[in-house]
């Protein structure tokens, strides 16, 4: 790594599935992974190419039982391109005497570099340098520069360019057993000379994909004019080129594509579309410049720039950050903003938890409301659309509101599965994820934290408000009263936690009273009243009309928000559910000796036919998460409200108890051990923040990142810098900074946005300094620490002493 750039400097086979996930290249309307452009999928390679929000449904047959899973469709590959000296082999990595290899990921601007040099079985050494781009403003434009040059021979090359709609869903192994063909063939053709046109469609959902490929070569900045023959069959077309070559004298393929659906907008039909955009297209270089600046101008609002101690291996943290951010703006850009789309917890990097919407959100939000809120707008109306799915799935269950799904799709309907593959044990188990009905509360959260930050009204007016007091009403009907206890319940969910789905032996899964639910309701419940509160009277009125929404619903909210029940044990532990305590104690050193590594604890279990749902063992942060989503002075007021304690000690207590019974089998563990340890365990802190920030880029879990990249941990990583290094805090209308500076790092530069106004922001261990550089902006208050908050314009600096 160096500081822009991902190095690698051999062809290494078993990595490339890994390498090829961190090589992605995307704009938030499309990715590819970064496969070689002569591989096909194989024990080696897995080119993909996914769009955002491209999904289709299959049945599948397992053990005589029909089930229906929503994927993440692999598209047609526009990558293939190929050589050979004619009369050989296609040029194979793994055929020829590798000289030189290099790749590199810049991620400055988006390209990825390939330069190989090669002797093959006559002598013959070539070299080979591409660069390949997915654009990040043209949003429809891909383009891959191939120059071929041979050392010590001349004769007649020959390439091979295709467009391969052939291609299946066979990224992740343990879904290898599905139903996995979801294109079906409709159009191939050659729109001109130069030109290859395909076009797919998804054999459920009914989109239709169209890709057109321009392949033109280069001798001297000449375009040369070669004989072509095409190759066509079903869902797939492609052409020979054969051209003289010379020793010495660089030969250029130039292959352009451009890639349309049926889900664009403004155009009359993808096919149309594909081939217009194509023959408007400029060459690579000038493409390539566009391409360029669209990044640059992203980096400007993103980048975080870190000074370390001086210590060289912490370098490497500041290129990792900035993978984390590139893939990140990969996923989610500005061409995301009238997508209707939400944001996958995997990246559309390939086909891990099959492109789905999970809960991950609450960890992305916080990086996306600072730096570009438009596109958490976006994303946020994606759940807005599927209000009316979310309140039938509130209602076929009995409750009120709306009941968002776990796993979220195309129609927002539950896409979790219902069964799932344990590779440990080679069973096929109940998956009981759907009753992680916290996502509801992860929603209603991120809606005001947007609102929090951006102060967009008219958002909170049309969707936001609309959304969140349905997910209040929701929560409310959940909840049952105990009379003998004089509370409210919430039974039969499961928390983050997703180790435990049921009691030991229970025949039903569903665990009561999980904490971190309970909490997220009461504060759900309050601040649903504090919008209707800020709702202008008109659009209250007709808002609670359209709800049928009453005084007594909204009384009840009052009384559940002073009346939920929590449970301790320990003296002044949260218990994570009801009858956390009465579990047994795992024997962590035993599992660790038997099994080094025991992320995935309740595979290891369920391979011996035993159960995590027996044991005090956390594959996340479940409790914890309290403390990550809420300052201590907050969750007091809560727990106050709720007549029970919360003492000093009660953050540290309940850190050091799940912290030692927890085993990261999620990404999104380390980022919030690492948050809540970094006031009170700063080495403890710093180390889970390097694994977090090496999670990906290791593959920390041993195979999972080479089927997607995990955006939360990702996006987590930057937020950690931003919210809890720089302490930001956006809360009663303030932007508020409490830093807390870990010692590897000597100073910190980033720019946000809030509410408007854009601040720029230096920190070191003794001062910070902001700017406000926006005018024409309503002025904001900013606050350090305790003190009162000032207020600010544009133009304006705000410095202080640490
Ligand atoms: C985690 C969930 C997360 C999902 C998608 C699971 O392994 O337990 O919390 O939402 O992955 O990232």
């Amino acid at each position: 790594m160096t500081g822009w750039s991902l190095l690698y400097e051999s062809f290494d086979p078993p990595a490339q599935k890994l390498r090829e996930a961190l090589c992605t290249l995307g704009n938030g309307y499309f990715c590819t992974r970064g496969a070689a452009p002569e591989a096909a999928a194989d024990e080696v390679h897995y080119p993909g190419t996914y769009l955002a929000g491209g999904y289709n449904r299959l049945e599948s047959d397992v053990h005589g039982r029909i089930i229906e899973n929503e994927d993440l469709v692999n598209l047609p590959n526009w990558l293939p391109l190929t050589f050979r000296h004619e009369g050989s082999e296609w040029f194979d990595l793994h055929q020829v005497e590798v000289l030189d290899f290099r790749q590199e990921m810049d991620l400055r601007h988006g390209i990825l570099k390939r330069h190989i040099r090669y002797r093959d079985d006559q002598g013959r050494i070539t070299r080979v340098a591409q660069r390949s781009f997915v654009h990040q403003s043209r949003r429809h434009l891909a383009g891959l520069e191939t120059v071929l040059e041979a050392e010590n021979w001349s004769g007649t090359f020959n390439i091979r360019s295709a467009l391969d709609g052939k291609v299946v869903n066979d990224g992740v192994e343990r879904y290898r057993g599905l139903s996995n063909h979801h294109l079906a063939p409709l159009e191939v053709k050659r729109i001109d000379e130069e030109t290859l046109f395909l076009k797919v469609q998804t054999n459920q959902s009914e989109m239709r994909v169209a890709l057109a490929a321009r392949t033109r070569l280069f001798r001297d900045d000449r375009e040369l004019c070669v004989n072509r023959e095409t190759i066509r069959e079903p869902s797939f077309i492609g052409e020979y080129l054969s051209v003289q070559v010379e020793a010495g004298r660089p030969l250029t393929v130039e292959k352009i594509v451009s890639l349309f659906t049926s889900r664009d907008e403004a155009i009359s039909e993808c096919g149309l579309a594909a081939s217009k955009e194509i023959t408007r297209a400029e060459g690579f270089s000038d493409l390539l410049a566009g391409h360029r600046r669209a990044w640059e101008h992203l980096w400007d609002r993103f980048d975080v720039e870190i000074d370390f101690d001086g210590s060289k291996d912490l370098e490497q943290d500041r290129t990792l950050l900035r993978l984390h951010i590139f893939h990140l703006l990969q996923s989610v850009s500005l061409n995301t903003i009238e997508l209707d789309v939400g944001v996958p917890s995997r990246g559309w990097h390939g086909e891990a938890y099959r492109g789905h919407i999970f809960w991950d959100e609450v960890f992305i939000f916080p990086l996306l409301n600072l730096r570009m809120p438009e596109i958490t707008r976006t994303l946020l109306r994606y759940r807005y659309r599927r209000l009316d799915e979310a309140r039938n799935a509130a209602r076929d269950e009995g409750f009120a509101g709306a009941m968002y799904p776990w796993q979220s799709g195309s129609s927002g309907r539950e896409e979790s599965q219902k069964i799932h593959y344990n590779p440990a044990s080679g069973r096929w188990i109940p998956d009981n994820s759907r009753l992680q009905r916290h996502v509801n509360a992860a929603i209603a959260y991120n809606i005001w934290q947007y609102y929090q930050i951006t102060g967009d009204m008219e958002f909170l007016l049309f969707y936001g408000a609309e959304m969140l007091l349905e997910i209040a009403r929701f929560w409310a009907s959940i909840a049952t009263w105990n009379e003998d206890l004089d509370r409210y319940e919430i039974r039969g969910v499961m928390g983050p936690d997703e180790y435990h789905d049921a009691y030991p032996d229970a025949d039903q899964p569903g665990l009561n009273n999980n904490a971190y639910t309970n909490v997220m309701v009461v504060w759900i419940l309050i601040c649903a009243r504090r919008v209707l509160d800020i709702l202008p009277e008109e659009r209250r009125q007709k808002l609670q009309e359209c709800l049928g929404l009453e005084k007594r619903e909204i009384e009840r909210w009052d009384d559940i928000s002073r009346k939920m029940r929590l449970i301790f044990h320990d003296d002044g532990i949260i218990s994570q559910f009801e009858g956390y305590a009465d579990l047994k104690e795992l024997d962590w050193k035993k599992y660790r000796r038997r099994y080094g590594e025991v992320m995935r604890l309740d595979r290891i279990l369920e391979a011996e036919n035993d159960t995590p749902n027996r044991y005090k063992c956390s594959k996340q942060a479940d409790v914890l998460m309290l403390f990550y989503l809420f300052s201590a002075d907050e969750l007091r007021q809560l727990f106050h409200r709720l007549g029970y304690t919360f003492e000093y000690e009660t953050i540290p207590k309940n850190i050091s108890y799940y912290l030692m019974r927890t085993s990261h089998g999620s990404t999104l563990s380390q980022v919030v051990h690492a948050w809540v340890l970094s006031r009170s365990d700063r080495e403890g802190a710093w180390k889970l923040f390097s694994q977090v920030l090496h999670a990906d880029y290791t593959d920390i879990q041993g195979g999972t990142t080479p089927e997607g990249i995990h955006l939360g941990a990702m996006a987590g990583s930057i937020d950690l810098v931003q919210r809890c290094f720089v302490g930001i805090e956006t809360r009663e209308d303030e932007l508020r900074f409490n830093p807390q500076l870990p010692r590897e790092i000597s100073r910190l530069r980033l720019k946000l946005r809030y509410r408007g106004q854009a601040v720029e922001i230096s920190l070191d261990h003794k001062r910070l300094k902001l700017v406000c550089t926006a005018c024409g902006v309503e002025p904001i208050r900013v606050g350090f620490g305790n003190r009162r908050a000032v207020e600010l314009c544009g133009g304006e600096k705000y410095e202080c002493t640490l």
